[in-house]
């Protein structure tokens, strides 16, 4: 680290949170070098935040200035300092090569597993960790300090794909994919969005048509994080006989889909967003939802996710 560069920076952010909006006074060089011991250059130092270095040992957490953990149960600050210590000694150190490749860890899957968070507030009859919802949320606020993509990965796969199905699933699917997705053994992914309809997601044009032991699902659907590695994609398509939304499971494999990354991000990089084809996926009785009988049922996941991030 250049430490002469680094005390200028620091002068000159110092500056500028201190400038009166009033004042037109103008600020000279020399003046940034004379700072006193209660400026913010003196809270910079004590952080030691090296500018424009990556974070490969992630700076302490030095302020608490909500102090919002002394208002949480013993569950809570137990998952805080869990995932801090997760995120600060396994992603700290190595997300940024992956950031800079625009790749997902991989490696990381297995220590996300001893985390001991993947089924968030699901019930422990699924295997999963039956968390309260402010656990699963200061869960991903610890990832977030350290990675947004982790966070979203979290999010996605959690509370998105694993919700959807502990939410609105049967038993059976429940039982069966549920334990899997608690441990990441299975990744999911959930897909509504589309090309032309995003914002806009309950007027998308996936459809789903009902033959003989299944449904058969055609369409197109864009920016579906995990999508392009996840083993349970989450599908939302038009059944064609009711008009209303509908949800299938999808699994990796089946011939009729079709994943693509989304390259050139310049943010959540570490995201795999997919842009996903449907093409005449068959997709068997037993693996569509049956709570999920139109957008409303969509906005109760949506909702819970909501109150997540
Ligand atoms: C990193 C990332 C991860 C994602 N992961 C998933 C995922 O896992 N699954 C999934 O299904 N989707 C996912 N998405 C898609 C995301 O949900 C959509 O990007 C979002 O719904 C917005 O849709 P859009 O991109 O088509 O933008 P648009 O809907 O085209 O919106 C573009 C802009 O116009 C504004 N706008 C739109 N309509 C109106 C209106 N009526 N009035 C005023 N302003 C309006 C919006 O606020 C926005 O600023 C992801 C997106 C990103 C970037």
């Amino acid at each position: 680290m250049d430490s002469k560069k680094n005390t200028r920076r620091v002068a000159v952010l110092d500056r500028h949170l201190r400038v009166d909006s009033n004042s037109s006074e103008p600020y000279s060089d020399s003046e940034h070098l004379h700072l006193n011991d209660t400026s913010s250059a003196q809270i910079f130092r004590t952080l030691e935040f090296s500018f424009a270095d990556s974070m490969k040992k992630f700076p302490d957490s030095a302020s608490n200035v909500l102090d919002y953990e002394s208002l949480l149960g013993r569950e809570e600050k137990e998952i805080i300092a869990r995932v801090r210590r997760f995120s600060e000694q396994h992603v700290a150190p190595v997300i940024s090569d992956y950031w800079e490749k625009a790749e997902f860890p991989f490696p990381l899957l297995g220590k996300f597993a001893e985390l001991g968070i993947g089924g968030g507030c699901l019930p422990r009859e699924y295997g999963c960790q039956g968390l309260s919802l402010l656990s699963c949320a200061m869960a991903v606020v610890e990832l977030a300090r350290v990675d947004g993509s982790m966070s979203t990965f979290f999010l996605v796969h959690s509370f998105l794909a694993a919700l959807t199905i502990g939410m609105l699933g049967s038993e059976e699917q429940k039982k069966e994919l549920l334990p899997d997705m608690a441990t990441f053994a299975k990744v999911g992914c959930w897909a509504l969005t589309e090309p032309s309809h995003g914002s806009d997601a309950s007027h998308l044009l996936s459809t789903a048509r009902k033959v003989s032991g299944g449904w058969v699902l055609n369409g197109r659907k864009r920016w579906i994080g995990n999508g392009t590695f996840a083993d349970i994609v989450v599908v939302f398509a038009r059944n064609e006989e009711t008009g209303e939304i509908n949800a299938f499971l999808v699994r990796r494999g089946n011939p009729g889909l079709k994943t693509t990354k989304i390259e050139n991000k310049i943010a959540l990089r570490c995201v795999q967003n997919a842009d996903i084809e449907l093409t005449d996926a068959f997709v068997p009785d037993s693996d569509r939802l049956s709570g999920l009988n139109s957008f409303k049922d969509v906005n109760k996941v949506g909702m819970m996710h909501g109150l997540m991030r």
